[in-house]
């Protein structure tokens, strides 16, 4: 029972509706209206439909493979697509480091030293004016098969990469428990949520971000003090 892949021009109607549950989600939160920001999750979607999302509004990308996010940019860029900025929030292998720093502006996903150190070396011989943007992706959930921290060591983890010059932390993304019970999901965004707290409090002002939700617990997280959710389906529908 699979819902049709549907067509680039419900892409406009589709973005607008989610923007329409994120407002109605944050009031819900008492939260200012313009606090959650929407990523688009655009693995696996053609240049047309990423440029069509971008044309009805959308602004900040996420991919999660390094070749897509490449072959996307060169496209987009060829046609002249509106200005935006792409976020990589998928595992990055260290191999693709060069890359991910070449066509992104933020990696969302960094949870090893030897990443962060290669990130570092290679952002600073790019001579660029700005540190690149990093998030911590934390294990919240405590799965086998995600990545990242395991929340007791994100406060030492941030401590390291916060020593290194040519990286700047923004803030922490996770990916919510796989499960229908709502107080597990949103235990694992009020842990994440807690230690990026505690970022702030050992003095990473610049680690203000919270990028936690997805398609099916988008409410959850929004409650949870969620700033950037990363929505695929919703707009795009299923994964081709
Ligand atoms: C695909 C993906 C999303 C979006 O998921 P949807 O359920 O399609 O909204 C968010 N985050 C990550 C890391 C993803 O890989």
């Amino acid at each position: 029972m699979s819902e049709p892949i549907p067509h680039l021009d419900e892409i406009p109607t589709r973005l607008a509706r989610l923007h329409e549950t994120v407002l109605a989600a944050t009031q819900r939160a008492g939260r200012a209206e313009g606090a959650v920001v929407v990523e688009l999750a655009v693995k696996y979607q053609g240049a047309d439909r990423i440029a069509a999302a971008l044309g009805a509004g959308g602004f900040l990308l996420g991919h999660n493979l390094i070749q897509q996010l490449e072959a996307a940019e060169l496209a987009l860029r060829a046609t002249g697509a509106p200005t935006h900025r792409t976020h990589v929030i998928g595992h990055v292998q260290k191999n693709k480091a060069a890359k991910a720093l070449a066509f992104a502006q933020c990696i969302e996903t960094l949870d090893s030293l030897p990443l962060a150190e290669r990130l570092n070396r290679l952002h600073g011989e790019r001579d660029a004016s700005e540190p690149f943007d990093v998030m911590l992706q934390v294990n919240s959930s405590g799965a086998e098969s995600q990545y990242g921290l395991d929340p007791a060591e994100v406060v030492d983890f941030a401590g390291a990469v916060n020593e290194l010059p040519h990286l700047r932390i923004i803030g922490l993304m996770t990916i919510g428990a796989h499960t229908d019970h709502v107080t597990e999901i949103a235990r694992s965004f009020t842990t994440t949520r807690e230690l990026r707290d505690s970022l702030l409090a050992s003095g990473i002002a610049s680690a203000t971000q919270l990028s936690m939700g997805m398609t099916h617990d988008l409410d959850i997280a929004i409650a949870e003090g969620s700033t950037i959710i990363r929505v695929g389906t919703a707009v795009f529908g299923p994964r081709p």
